[in-house]
């Protein structure tokens, strides 16, 4: 099927440009064929359908005026209120596709009224099925809360549970824009059920610890979900230093060199864990991960709030991406990560929630705000971490982050993982900067759709994820009380 999202404006992201000019995205089955102005350089759509049925204030190939040049937004001519209007279905506008030489012809045509489409926000670090422990166990410090709340609980876990539980969370990474999870849990095959269910894009990353898993079935289900379906894949992983013996990240090493995989862990997320470590081992947690060679094909550190020069410099070095967590790290008094050190130093950033237990939301927007206040915070400086470097942990550098590279931008050939933004809403004008009413002044209100690879999963306020909400929330809610009853 092709659809073409029209009279919008497009934030591509190519090569991490996050300035939005008018144009128009055409996807073709899961992929974009096309993404930014119209008109020029031979690529033009058949325009008999766009006419037939959007009315007045469609601006088809309007050409490519910056932003900021931009004197009004036109009337909303996407979404009428009726879910089908954002499905691609009901009120979408059917291109007739006859017209003489037209080089394309649609068979879905949206007016998006002036909203601003960008590729969707990539979560790289999060514990999905946890969403059963939010608000649960609140107000304590992350090792009194793990081990005195959340394992105990955890234990009596089932892979039905599991199911449900993430179902719940993808539904909220939906209303969020978020169009990909990297997800580290046990019952690794039900979280991927859940997502392949709900046609969400899901890597999963190995959650190895002396308490869980095995080596030798990480390692299956590293190559199984490799080759399960197309939206779902997975990186070799475990949970942390002081959760998992030498000899088992030995293990997790040799599993990493045998498939040249990247490895991913939770790194000194606390200062008593680094010290815990330096008590062990007489180094941090990144210079032991090093030295047992967990990072010589690449990877990422979850979190990293508690790290020295050196640290950073393996990081460089190793191409290892930091994916921070600021609303988990200041909900548990973690601490600030110092990002900006590690920008000038060449570190790659992204961007997570980190589970809904911690956090507790699964909100990009609010992660985004968070992740630019701790910097001006921590350096007492309000120039620190600006909007558009926010936008690219979140979306570009957060699917190289995730091994998405096919995710990281509107391009032709990439995925069409796309968000659509409503900037007919108070909090998104007027339009000085778009790039920063995004960041400083945006929220989940302004989510108008949030499509995955080519399909809208979320459009004005309604899911398409197989099942009715309902039934997920009321599954959710039951297995919480079976867990809690146990
Ligand atoms: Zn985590």
């Amino acid at each position: 099927m092709k659809t073409r999202l029209y009279n919008a404006y497009i934030c591509t992201m190519v090569d991490g440009d996050t300035q939005a000019k008018q144009g128009e995205v055409w996807i073709d089955g899961d992929r974009i064929i096309h993404a930014g102005p119209v008109g020029t350089g031979g690529s033009s759509p058949d325009h008999a359908g766009a006419d037939a049925g959007a009315g007045a204030g469609a601006r088809a190939g309007a050409g490519a005026g910056a932003v900021d040049d931009a004197s009004s937004i036109d009337a909303r001519q996407f979404g009428t209120g009726s879910p089908g209007d954002a499905m691609g279905a009901g009120g979408a506008i059917p291109g007739t596709g006859d017209a003489a030489g037209a080089p394309h012809t649609f068979d879905y045509e949206l007016d998006c009224g002036g909203c601003l489409i960008l590729p969707g926000f990539k979560n790289a670090h999060t514990h999905s099925p946890m969403t059963f422990l939010r608000s649960f166990a609140d107000d304590m410090p992350l090792l009194d809360w793990l081990q005195k709340q959340v394992f105990p609980m955890e234990a009596k876990l089932s892979g039905e549970a599991v199911y449900w539980f993430a179902r719940l969370a993808i539904l909220e990474y939906l209303t969020s824009g978020i169009t990909a999870n990297f997800d580290m849990y046990a019952f690794g095959d039900d979280v991927v059920r859940a997502s392949v269910d709900s046609s969400f894009r899901t890597v999963m990353c190995g959650a190895i610890s002396d308490n869980e898993s095995s080596p030798a079935k990480m390692e299956a289900e590293y190559l199984r979900f490799n080759a399960t379906h197309p939206r779902i894949s997975a990186t070799v992983g475990f949970h942390a230093e002081y959760t998992c013996s030498q000899k088992l990240m030995e293990e997790v090493a040799a599993i990493a060199h045998r498939h040249k995989a990247p490895v991913y862990a939770h790194n000194s997320e606390t200062r008593a864990e680094v010290e815990q470590c330096k008590g062990r081992y007489g180094i941090t947690p990144t210079a032991l991960f090093d030295r047992v060679g967990l990072y010589d094909f690449g990877g990422g550190a979850y979190h990293c709030v508690h790290v020295d020069e050196n640290d950073m410099d393996i990081f460089r070095e190793k191409g290892i991406y930091v994916i921070s967590n600021p609303g988990s790290n200041m909900k548990l008094a973690s601490g600030i990560a110092p990002l900006c050190r590690m920008q000038e130093k060449g570190v790659s950033l992204a961007l997570g929630t980190d589970g809904p237990a911690s956090n507790n939301c699964l909100d990009f927007f609010r992660e985004m705000f968070l992740a630019t206040g701790c910097q001006k915070l921590l350096l007492e400086d309000a120039s620190a971490m600006d909007a558009p470097a926010v936008l690219r942990m979140a979306c570009s550098s957060g699917a190289h982050a995730m091994c998405l590279p096919q995710c990281d931008s509107l391009a032709p050939g990439k995925q069409a993982d796309l968000v659509v933004i409503d900037l007919l809403q108070p909090n998104m004008q007027p339009i000085n900067n778009m790039t920063n009413n995004l960041v400083y002044s945006g929220s989940k209100q302004n989510v108008k759709m949030t499509m995955v690879a080519g399909k809208v999963l979320y459009g004005d306020g309604q899911f398409d994820v197989g099942v009715p909400a309902a039934e997920i929330y009321a599954k959710a809610q039951e297995w919480t009380e079976r867990i809690k009853g146990m």
